[in-house]
């Protein structure tokens, strides 16, 4: 029986201590070891001694002011003995609002959250702080029921296309490499030695041989093909705004169904820590995000018809009929296009021959406590690099952010800068480029450009994150719906130009907000033309849609 996990408090008022004590061990003293000292204890040597008995450390809660050194500066340095330990302040600041100190300390992220010490027994809000962090703690920390086993080749571009799918849409699962011995076990009990790689093996012995993402999804009774009859709104894309159409359509009675290929959530489920949508104040991973919407929109009645992307869209009569690969039509009243955005890529041959096997697009989220205190590199510039930056520094030994310009805060925003900064094991090298990589199986070194000398210089690298902005995911439009030379779908007012709508428009009245060139097809969130690229602006949008659908169908 390995050790229990540590919840460690540092605490200097006995009184208070105490009470803290006494309450999370009659909640967590069954599965944790609490474990309480004050500051003059040395609690850093206790966090390094920890470390070296190889003992996991799940929350380390501090007091405000201490002696020795404040709770936000021996948090702060909590992850130099225990990187993935979530930190908890505790404060006394109950009838006021948090000093400049502790809200500074979140921006750095030096701290995880900070919650008052209990006043009453027990006290509710002070378990759930603690509660949630254990909850996101567990997460990556614990073993938890695998309903899917995934045997593969470690380095595999499918390998890990499927362990990314299955995280982002939260279907617990382990990895086992078919070259170790649990996973050839696996295979031999299964009966699959020979199988081509990856196999899948289901919590009730089924084996999935190398699956599509149809065949995984159907595995656990997902559907992948649409009912028949006629929808009120077919919604294409399951990112936040498709998410949010969901949610009001069907919840305003509408009949709605949402295609969505890949993962709920879109590009905001692959954000590490979205720390500005509204009601979340001390941040959401997109995957929690994705995870609530997609409850509440089937809550409300929503199909979701996973796996395959809409292919096609063309008007008849009055409906619309959406065709997705495989060959199936989805037919609806109207349509909502939500289909968002897909990374720009770097287009050097050698690093595409390694996407997937060392080099990422957008998902640092899944990799990154596989980039456990190895060389990682970050090209990009901009907030989701950041962000990419500082989530993946917590595992790896070392994250080289490569940007273009001469700083971060041309194109980032302050607080992820100051984040950045204050972060030892995150190095930002300006003005330089990606030029190329090596590697056979998985990439080994990179190739990096220095802008101002043309210097080139090789480096060995795990790992690669390209984050350097996005394409609207349109190819599968028809011409009917127009377009801006970037690709993305022109709605509202802006299809009037010289004060008219375009010539195919067929109707009296001039397109509505979000509408399309394609009457009764709208489009939404990071794919629309002029749109804001932020979750919140994406779920506004699906809403506002949804009210725009009314007003169509009845005529208006
Ligand atoms: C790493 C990262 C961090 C970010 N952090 C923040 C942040 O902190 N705050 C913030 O406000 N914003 C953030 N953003 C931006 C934000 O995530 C986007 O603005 C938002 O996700 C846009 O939502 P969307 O629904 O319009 O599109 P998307 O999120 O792009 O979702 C589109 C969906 O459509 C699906 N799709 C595509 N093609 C098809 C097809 N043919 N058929 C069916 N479905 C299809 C895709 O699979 C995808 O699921 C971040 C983005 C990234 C990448």
């Amino acid at each position: 029986m390995p050790d229990a996990p540590v919840l460690l408090i540092v605490d200097d008022d006995p009184r208070a201590r105490g009470v803290v004590e006494r309450e999370l061990r009659k909640r967590y003293g069954a599965d944790y070891q609490v474990i309480c000292v004050g500051s003059a204890d040395d609690p850093l040597r206790l966090l390094a001694k920890l470390r070296d008995d190889r003992r996991l450390v799940s929350i380390v809660l501090a007091g405000q002011s201490m002696s020795q050194m404040t709770g936000v500066e021996l948090l702060a340095r909590v992850g130099e003995f225990h990187r993935t330990a979530k930190r908890l302040l505790l404060t006394d600041d109950r009838y006021g609002p948090p000093q400049e100190s502790i809200l500074q300390a979140m921006a750095l992220s030096h701290i995880d959250a900070y919650a008052d010490r209990p006043a009453t027994v027990p006290d509710e809000k002070f378990h759930l702080a603690v509660t949630e962090l254990l909850g996101s703690w567990a997460k990556s920390n614990l073993p938890g029921p695998e309903v899917m086993r995934v045997v593969g080749e470690e380095w595999s571009a499918r390998s890990h296309e499927i362990r990314d799918l299955l995280s982002r849409n939260v279907i617990p699962f382990g990895f086992y490499p078919a070259d170790a011995g649990p996973g050839k076990a696996l295979l031999e009990q299964a009966g699959a030695a020979a199988a081509a790689l990856p196999v899948i093996i289901m919590f009730d012995g089924r084996v999935l041989e190398n699956p599509s993402n149809t065949q995984i999804a159907e595995a656990i009774g997902m559907r992948t093909s649409p009912g028949p009859g006629l929808y009120d709104v077919a919604v294409i894309g399951a990112g936040p705004a498709g998410l949010a159409a969901a949610v009001y359509g069907a919840s305003e009675g509408l009949s709605t169904v949402m295609l969505e290929p890949e993962a709920i959530g879109g590009q905001a489920g692959t954000s590490s820590h979205i720390r500005n949508y509204l009601g979340f104040p001390t941040g959401v991973s997109g995957e929690d995000l994705a995870v609530r919407a997609y409850t509440q929109a089937w809550n409300f009645g929503t199909e979701y018809v996973y796996g395959n992307p809409a292919t096609g869209l063309r008007g008849d009569g009055p409906e619309r009929v959406v065709t997705i690969a495989g060959g199936d039509e989805v037919r609806s009243r109207a349509v909502i296009i939500a289909t968002g955005v897909s990374y720009r890529r770097l287009g050097i041959p050698s690093l595409e021959a390694l996407t997937g096997v060392g080099v990422f697009y957008g998902a640092a989220s899944s990799e990154a406590k596989a980039m456990k205190d190895r060389e990682v590199f970050v090209v990009g510039g901009a907030n989701s690099a950041g962000q990419a930056a500082v989530h993946l520094a917590r595992y790896a030994a070392r994250v080289t952010m490569l940007i273009r310009g001469q700083s971060l805060a041309e194109s980032m925003s302050e607080y992820l800068v100051k984040e950045i900064t204050s972060t030892p094991n995150i190095a930002v090298r300006r003005g330089t480029v990606v030029t190329g990589g090596t590697g056979t199986c998985f990439l080994e070194s990179l190739t990096i450009q220095d802008q101002a000398s043309g210097v080139s210089e090789t480096v060995p690298a795990a790992a690669l994150f390209v984050l350097i902005g996005a394409e609207p995911r349109t190819q599968w439009l028809p011409d009917g719906i127009q377009r801006d030379r970037w690709g993305f779908v022109v709605t509202g007012t802006d299809l009037m130009a010289g004060g008219h709508p375009p010539e195919s428009w067929p109707l009296q009245r001039p397109p509505m907000f979000l509408e399309s060139s394609l009457p009764g097809v709208f489009a939404v969130g990071d794919v629309r033309s002029g749109s804001v690229k932020r979750v919140a602006s994406a779920v506004g949008e699906g809403s506002v849609a949804i009210r725009l659908i009314h007003d169509y169908l009845r005529g208006t």
